[in-house]
């Protein structure tokens, strides 16, 4: 009755089980981003204009997700998309600096990526604005 399932099992097999795992995976500023829901100042990072085909993978644990065909050209400072399967990344509301705003995790491994706006282009009218450092290009 109250058995649960095992999340071990289901997780990737080389996801770090502790923060201290993180911070030796991840460089300083990958850490502060995707474990700490930093931000990166706006126009610094290396994927605001990048414009190839491919997939951007999480920076933490490789998942794929965003398609680079639902990238766009916001003017924000940040890599942002207009779309994403439900299913690569979660969502949840932060109240941090005063303001009321969807935050988005991997759907993975639970790192921190952005934030997604109700202002983007159709036909979503979602604006998931991401922080490069989170993000790793996949040109395949
Ligand atoms: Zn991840």
């Amino acid at each position: 009755m109250t058995q649960q399932p095992d999340e071990e099992n289901t997780a990737p097999k080389d996801l770090p089980s502790s923060e201290d795992e993180w911070r030796e995976r991840l460089d300083d500023e990958e850490y502060q981003i995707l474990r700490e829901a930093g931000t990166e100042p706006p126009f610094s990072g290396e994927y605001v204009d990048h414009d190839e085909d491919g997939n951007y993978c999480c920076a933490g644990c490789g998942a794929v997700l965003f398609d680079a065909d639902t990238k766009f050209e916001s003017g924000c400072g940040w890599p942002s998309f207009y779309d994403v399967d439900d299913d690569r990344i979660e969502t949840r509301l932060d109240t941090s600096h005063g303001m009321r705003r969807t935050e988005v995790v991997c759907g993975t491994c639970g790192g921190h990526l952005g934030h997604v706006f109700d202002d983007g282009p159709e036909p979503t009218g979602k604006r998931y604005c991401i922080n490069s450092v989170a993000l790793e290009f996949d040109d395949e």
